[in-house]
């Protein structure tokens, strides 16, 4: 039997039921393998502290429930009661959680075991998991690249099978573009189809948890877990949740409709045009019908949207990281003003800080109405395009990322560049729309794992199930990659 690290979670309750393992053994098997790894060389550094199991956990862990004795890892923003919790920033370093985070109790519900917190960029501020106060992460697939982020940590344990399975979070990509760069499968869930509280705000109105995992089954299980109303979260939605599972029964596409926009056929790297060709074929095999003909004019301005919206809205929320009520705080100061300064000074990195003071400029009285307010009429016209789109189309498909996983420094020298690396994944939350990206083909020459996203209606996580799934049995990707064996 291979190693039970190397398990899905579906197979990981399959021999628990057949009680051909226990969740002890496999809990032992991660923890052994993030061990191991640690010693290799490589400096994959997925997880910032991998110790993380408590008896309280464990307790209620070994019960029934659909993930009993699955352990979970969770990225550094989703608090975990008693657990420190730093979003890889020195200025939350010793900061531990009052309170679990409303997918830590639903996992915890569920029977999960919340094992290890996973490195990411500092406040999900990126691309590549270096921004981190701790250090990088490095992709398992090339550790000279870099895993992708801003939850490249908990991408890169499901990959190096030091996970079974991770949460994420996403904002502009930060499920789907990790996912696409380590050869996993991540979800970025409609906005409001699961509860963001107990996640540290980036911002509030993109931000969105959803799984990372080795394959489709298991990520469906999850999101079926985590999805739901939740009376502390005024945003999540009292939309009834399917059992996304059984999305999955019938493999069969045709009578579905996939759109590939107009605008995303044009500039295309040579590596994702094959990708896209090639998922068309398969897509295509399984009885879809691809549409090429769907168009989203008002895409090419989502980055530009995004890099008005997501820093507004990150400058008010990290209003409250001052010194005063969470923290680190610097000690030599002498006066409440003199103490904000030197504590934001000292505690936030350079990205952190280019965010504060891009958002705090566009959201200035002089300027709300030239950046903010515009550019959130033109989010307005994105969403527009989808909704319109959506009337042709069941889901539409787009590569996650113009290239797979980029050299460690690359792009750490232009902010814009590195922006640019969300160009496919940031209309998804500009719209509030769910995405899924799933390993969708390799790069030529580096043989890097390339990922293949597929956009959908509001609440119709279900329908991307059910393609990605028909993609992945048809391609076996996660095979081939070794995610699944
Ligand atoms: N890379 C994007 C950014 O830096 C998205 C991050 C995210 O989704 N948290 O804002």
């Amino acid at each position: 039997m291979a190693n039970l690290c190397e398990k899905t979670a579906s197979q990981l309750l399959e021999l628990y039921q057949k009680k051909e393992c226990s969740p002890k053994e496999a809990l032992v098997s991660v923890s052994g393998s993030i061990k191991a790894k640690d010693k290799d060389g490589r400096k994959i550094h997925a997880y910032i502290d991998s110790e993380n199991v408590t008896p309280k956990f464990r307790e209620k862990a070994f019960s029934s429930g659909r993930l009993s004795g699955i352990p979970v890892a969770i990225k550094d923003n989703i608090c975990v009661e008693g657990q420190e919790v730093t979003c890889a920033s020195k200025i939350l370093k010793n900061f531990v959680a009052p309170y679990n985070a409303t997918v830590i109790e639903k996992l915890l519900d569920a029977g999960a075991v919340i094992f290890g917190r996973t490195n990411m960029d500092e406040f999900a501020f990126g691309s590549s998991c270096e921004t981190s106060c701790y250090g990088p992460t490095r992709n398992p697939r090339d550790p000279e690249r870099v895993p992708g982020g801003s939850s490249g940590g908990s991408a890169a344990s499901v990959a190096d099978h030091t996970a079974i399975a991770a949460l994420g979070s996403d904002t502009g990509g930060s499920i789907r573009q990790p996912a696409s760069f380590c050869g996993t499968v991540g979800i970025k869930p409609t906005y409001g189809r699961g509860s963001r509280y107990g996640l540290i705000a980036f911002a509030s109105s993109l931000d969105q948890i959803g799984p990372i995992t080795k394959d489709v089954r298991d990520n469906a299980l999850i999101l079926s877990v985590l999805a739901g109303y939740d009376p502390k979260d005024s945003t999540s939605a009292n939309v009834p949740v399917p059992d996304y599972l059984r999305a999955l029964e019938n493999q069969n596409l045709s009578g579905m409709k996939i759109g590939y926009p107009v605008e995303i056929q044009k500039d295309l790297t040579p590596d994702a045009a094959k990708l896209m060709q090639g998922a068309m074929k398969v897509l295509e095999k399984k009885g879809a019908v691809i549409d090429r003909s769907v168009t989203l004019p008002h895409t090419r301005y989502a980055v530009n949207v995004y890099y008005i919206v997501a820093p507004s809205e990150a400058s008010s929320n990290l209003a409250r990281f001052d010194g005063v009520r969470f923290g680190f705080r610097e000690g030599s100061a002498t006066n409440l003003l003199d103490l904000y300064e030197k504590t934001r000074g000292e505690g936030f990195g350079a990205e952190a800080k280019r965010r504060i003071i891009l958002g705090t400029y566009s959201l200035s009285s002089g300027y709300y109405d030239a950046y903010y307010l515009r550019a959130m009429k033109v989010r307005t016209l994105i969403k527009n395009d989808f909704d319109k789109a959506f009337k042709e189309v069941d889901a539409i498909m787009m590569p996650t990322a113009p290239s797979g996983a980029f050299k460690v420094g690359e792009k750490t020298k232009d902010p814009l560049e590195m922006y640019l690396s969300d160009i496919y994944t940031i209309s998804a939350n500009l719209a509030g729309i769910p995405a899924i990206s799933i390993p969708g083909a390799r790069s030529a020459g580096e043989n890097l794992p390339l990922g293949l996203q597929f956009l959908g209606k509001p609440f119709a996580e279900e329908t991307l199930y059910k393609i990605a799934h028909a993609y992945e049995q048809e391609s076996g990707l996660h095979k081939t990659l070794g995610n699944v064996r």
